[in-house]
């Protein structure tokens, strides 16, 4: 989609740092960090949110899970702890239209 960051990246015009890559997801690192370790796994398709996803797509948020797992034992959290955040619409705080997990860790996360 025209003028969203995340399709930009997802498109490679404007992130060169892709952690990872498949057919439904890439991963890169949060611009604005709020942990050691923060990630976003990030749809290849422009979904607006949680709410947005298609009944066949129903294995995508799944996919997002298993990937950010697979990304905190790589980058060294998967045993000391990590936190799954998907912020849904205004009041979840959600700034960017685009569907995205984050994963923050290397550190004690407040509760
Ligand atoms: P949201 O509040 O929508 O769940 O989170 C959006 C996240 O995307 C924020 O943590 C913000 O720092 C990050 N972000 C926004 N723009 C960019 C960007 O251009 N590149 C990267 N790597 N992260 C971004
Ligand atoms: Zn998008």
């Amino acid at each position: 989609m025209e003028d969203c960051v995340f399709c930009s990246i997802v498109n490679k015009t404007l992130e060169k740092e892709l952690l990872y890559e498949d057919d439904k997801v890439v991963v890169f690192k949060d611009i604005l960090p709020k942990a050691p370790v923060h990630l976003l796994i990030v749809s290849k398709d422009h979904i607006v949110s949680i709410n947005h996803i298609a009944d066949t797509q129903e294995n995508l948020a799944g996919h997002m899970v298993n990937v950010a797992r697979k990304m905190a034992l790589k980058y060294g959290v998967y045993e000391s702890g990590y936190r799954l955040i998907f912020n849904v619409g205004r009041d979840g705080g959600q700034v960017i239209p685009h569907l995205h997990l984050h994963l923050l860790g290397g550190k004690t996360l407040e509760a």
